[in-house]
C-alpha cells in the first residue's frame, strides 16, 4: 500500500470521521486505509497525529476539530472524561450514543451474522431515563502517587486508557455517589494508619483494589479490599471496620487474598472481616442474594428492561421446560420460573449456583434447579440423564460467546425457541450465523442500554426454530 510506507509517526493529517469502532473511537480513512482516533466523532474533519501504524489499520491522536456537522459532540460532564479509561463516549450526546449502539448491533448481525435485515423486527433500543450514577458496581485500583506537595498518599481511581497509570477520581460520574464516601473513608484509613498500596513493579504494599457493589432497592453495600498479603493485624482489622461500618447501609465488609502478579483482580480466597456474606438486591418482585464472586448485572434499572424482554421473547404459557445456561445468581431463571412449568439453570461459579439456590427458596420457587458446571459439560451429560426436554433455552453468555459444543448440543435438544442475551453484539452475531445454518431464524432484536457514557452494548435476540410453530 501506497499510503501506510508514506505515513510517519508524528504526523500531521486531516481527516474525516466517519464511523465509531468498538471501543468508542472515531474511525476515518485515507485512501481506504482506516485510522483509529480516540475522542473523534463521525461527521467531524480532524486534524490529527499519526502515532502508530500497521499493515491494515492505524491509529492517530486527535488535534483540533476543524469541521463539525451534527456530530453529537457534547461538553463531558467529568473533568478526567479524556483520560480516563472508563467512558469511551462521553463526548458524544445520549440520544447519539443510542442510535450508535443500534447500529453497531444491527451491523453485526447483518454484516457477520448473514442475516437479512428485512425479516428481522428490530425493537428501538431500551435507553435510560438518566444515564448517570447508575453503576452498582465499582473496581478501583489503589497506589501510591505524589500529591501536588511531593508527599506520597494512597490515591484510588482508575486506569488511564491503556495503561496501568491511575487517574485519581473518587467522584465519578456514572458510579453511585457513595462510592465516593467509601473511597475517601479507605484512603484516609490507609493514611492514618499508614497502610500501603500495592506497587506492580516491585509487587510490594498492601492494598490493590477496592472492590464495592451497591444494592439498588435495599441500599446495602459490600466493600471488598483485595490485598497482597494474607495477614493484617487486629488493630488494623479493628479501625477499617470502625470506619466502614459507620456508612449507612454498610453490610458487608470482605478481605479477598490476591498475592499473584498478575492482572486478575480478585484472588480465590475470600474472607469475611463483618457483616453478611452477601447483599441482597431485587429485580421486579424477586429477591436475590448476591455473593462478592458472583456476576450480577451492573445497571439495575435497565436490567429489569433486559429481563423483561428476554420474558417477552420466552413468550411462557406456563407449560414449558426453560433451560437458562451463563445462569449466574439464578437471575433470569428466577424471573422466568412463575411463567414456566421447569427451569434448569447452568452456571460455572460455585458462589453463584449456591447464590441461585438460595434465590430460589428465598422466593419460595420450588420449580427451578441449578447445576454448577461448565455449560459445555454439564448440558450434554444433563440432556441425556434427564432426557430433559427443552421448550426454550436463554443463553447469557460472557463476551466470548457461547462454545461450540454447547450450541450444537442446544440444536439437538431442539427447543422451539432460543433467547439470546449478549454483551457482545460481534459473537452474538457468529453464534446467530451457526444456529442460523440449523434451522434457527432469528425474529426480533432489542438492544438495551446498560453502560451510558461507555461503548459496550447488550442485546437480546429472539430464534425461532423454523420447523416449529410461533406461540
Ligand atoms: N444470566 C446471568 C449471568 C450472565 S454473565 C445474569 O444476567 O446475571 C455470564 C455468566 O456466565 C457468569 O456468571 C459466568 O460466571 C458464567 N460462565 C462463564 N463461563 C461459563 C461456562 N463455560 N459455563 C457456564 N457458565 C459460565
Amino acid at each position: 500500500m501506497r499510503l501506510i510506507m508514506e505515513l510517519k509517526k508524528n504526523q500531521e493529517i486531516i481527516l474525516k470521521i466517519d464511523d465509531l469502532g468498538n471501543n468508542g473511537e472515531g474511525i476515518g480513512r485515507l485512501d481506504g486505509y482506516a485510522l483509529f482516533v480516540k475522542d473523534a466523532l463521525p461527521g467531524e474533519t480532524i486534524r490529527a497525529r499519526i502515532m502508530k501504524c500497521n499493515k491494515k489499520y492505524g491509529f492517530a491522536r486527535m488535534m483540533e476539530v476543524l469541521e463539525c456537522s451534527d456530530s453529537g459532540r457534547v461538553k463531558p460532564k467529568c473533568p478526567v472524561a479524556r483520560q480516563c479509561g472508563g467512558c469511551t463516549l462521553q463526548h458524544l450526546s445520549y440520544e447519539k450514543q443510542l442510535a450508535y449502539k443500534e447500529k453497531k448491533v444491527k451491523d453485526c448481525l447483518v454484516r457477520i451474522g448473514g442475516l437479512d435485515a428485512e425479516k428481522v423486527e428490530w425493537l428501538p433500543i431500551l435507553g435510560m431515563e438518566t444515564p448517570w450514577q447508575y453503576r452498582n458496581k465499582a473496581q478501583f485500583p489503589v497506589k501510591m502517587q505524589k500529591d501536588d506537595s511531593g508527599v506520597l498518599r494512597p490515591v484510588a481511581g482508575f486506569y488511564a486508557g491503556r495503561t496501568h497509570s491511575i487517574i485519581p477520581v473518587t467522584d465519578c460520574a456514572i458510579q453511585h455517589p457513595c462510592m465516593k464516601e467509601i473511597l475517601d473513608t479507605v484512603l484516609s484509613w490507609m493514611q492514618e494508619q499508614h497502610v500501603t498500596a500495592y506497587d506492580e513493579v516491585s509487587h510490594r504494599g498492601l492494598v490493590r483494589h477496592l472492590y464495592i457493589r451497591r444494592a439498588y432497592h435495599t441500599s446495602q453495600i459490600m466493600v471488598c479490599l483485595v490485598l497482597n498479603g494474607r495477614q493484617i493485624s487486629e488493630n488494623l482489622q479493628r479501625t477499617l471496620i470502625e470506619k466502614l461500618s459507620g456508612i449507612q447501609g454498610m453490610t458487608s465488609i470482605f478481605l479477598n487474598i490476591n498475592t499473584d502478579q498478575t492482572n486478575i483482580i480478585l484472588g480465590k480466597e475470600m474472607i469475611l472481616l463483618w457483616g453478611q456474606e452477601y447483599i441482597e438486591d431485587r429485580i421486579g418482585e424477586i429477591s436475590y442474594h448476591i455473593s462478592p464472586q458472583s456476576f450480577y448485572q451492573v445497571n439495575p434499572v435497565q436490567t429489569e428492561k433486559l429481563y423483561q424482554t428476554a420474558l417477552e421473547f420466552a413468550g411462557l404459557i406456563g407449560e414449558e421446560t426453560v433451560w437458562d445456561l451463563y445462569c449466574g445468581i439464578g437471575t433470569i431463571s428466577l424471573f422466568l420460573a412463575k411463567n414456566a412449568k421447569k427451569v434448569y439453570g447452568v452456571e460455572i461459579v460455585p458462589a453463584a449456583i449456591q447464590n441461585a439456590r438460595e434465590n430460589a427458596r428465598l422466593n419460595g420457587i420450588q420449580n427451578a434447579e441449578f447445576f454448577c458446571g461448565a455449560a459445555e459439560e454439564v448440558v450434554p451429560r444433563l440432556a441425556e440423564e434427564l432426557a430433559a426436554l427443552a421448550d426454550v433455552v436463554v443463553v447469557d453468555p460472557p463476551r466470548k460467546g457461547c462454545d461450540g459444543v454447547l450450541l450444537d448440543t442446544i440444536v439437538k435438544m431442539a427447543p422451539a425457541r432460543i433467547v439470546y442475551v449478549s454483551c457482545d453484539p460481534g459473537t452474538l452475531a457468529r453464534d446467530v450465523k451457526l444456529l442460523g445454518e440449523k434451522g434457527y431464524e432469528v425474529k426480533k432484536v432489542r438492544a438495551c442500554d446498560m453502560f451510558g457514557q461507555g461503548g459496550h452494548v447488550e442485546v437480546a435476540c429472539c430464534l425461532q426454530r423454523e420447523d416449529k410453530a410461533n406461540p
